[in-house]
């Protein structure tokens, strides 16, 4: 972009495309896929440019039987330098696990909405913050890096609209807790422009922005409308799955994840830099689709 191009003032000059494909997208899908095809995956992604993938998560492998390899996963990946590997961990359990298959980036993950909280991981908001203070100690011990989801920020599918200042408040807590990075979720796609602005309003206010990132799933098909907002309010992290993976469980047909190819395709016409090859990337998250027997 030129400093003459008015967008150019609004806007960062590079963002960081954070995927999430082999985490989010593939952890409701049924049909069991082989490990080696998750680590061929991942491969494609950082071989697109990516260097921030979301890859498994050691939650219950009763609860989530797709992610039971987690630990073969980690162990599959090739790691090159300047490429981080984050997975998701519910507890103490969960993250003992990650730690001997030597992680060092890790997610938890909260809610902005009580109802949804009680019915995702059946503890308050408090108390899943009780569940995952020791996993934030062990994390600062061991020398990882942090990640919280602030799940439904924005809509839930028990609670409807999410007022922003319980989202700003769940966020913060989250930050207080130590945690480097925190993304917000509108789980269920259903935030609108107005939504996004009225929390970005409060979150320029209040919290650190530039530790801040926006996840987002495309039902409505305003994912990227809401991700020209975020980026304009200073926010330099978008989450992304690769072919769009991940549907919603609450909107079933519906669109899932923003497809991180679109983030890119964005990106890329704003002038912004990611180091994405979006069509790789693509090319990634359809062979999955493909598998799956999921066209789009
Ligand atoms: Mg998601």
């Amino acid at each position: 972009m030129s400093e003459r191009d008015t967008i150019a003032r609004r806007m960062p000059s590079q963002v960081t495309v954070f995927e999430v494909g082999p985490r989010d997208g593939l952890q409701n899908e049924a049909t069991p896929i082989p490990t080696g095809m998750k680590v061929a995956f991942v491969k494609t992604l950082s071989d697109a440019g990516l260097t921030w993938i979301e890859t498994t998560s050691f939650v219950n492998p009763k609860a989530v039987p797709q992610l039971a390899d987690a630990g073969e996963v980690m162990a599959g990946i090739e790691r090159p330098p300047g490429v981080r590997y984050p997975v998701l961990v519910p507890n103490e359990r969960g993250m003992q696990r990650a730690l001997e298959s030597g992680v060092d980036a890790i997610a938890v993950f909260t809610a902005a909405s009580e109802q949804f909280s009680q019915a995702n991981v059946r503890a308050t908001i408090d108390e899943t913050f009780e569940r995952f203070a020791p996993v934030i100690g062990l994390a600062k011990q061991n020398n990882v890096w942090t990640r919280g989801y602030v799940s439904m920020a924005f809509h839930c599918p028990y609670e409807g609209p999410i007022a922003p200042e319980k989202a700003i408040d769940v966020a913060q807590s989250l930050f207080d807790l130590g945690i480097d990075e925190v993304a917000i979720a509108d789980t269920v796609g259903r935030a609108t422009p107005l939504d996004v602005s009225r929390f970005l309003d409060l979150a320029v206010e209040s919290l650190s922005v530039d530790r801040l990132a926006f996840h987002l799933h495309d039902t409505n098909g305003l994912a990227l409308s809401n991700v020209m907002l975020a980026l304009e309010a200073g926010i330099t992290v978008i989450d992304g799955a690769a072919g769009g993976l991940g549907g919603c469980p609450f909107a079933p047909g519906a669109p899932g994840n923003l497809a991180t190819e679109k983030l890119v395709m964005l990106l890329d016409g704003l002038g912004i830099k990611t180091g994405v090859d979006g069509a790789a990337v693509e090319k990634a998250g359809q062979e999955v689709r493909k598998f799956l027997n999921r066209a789009r």
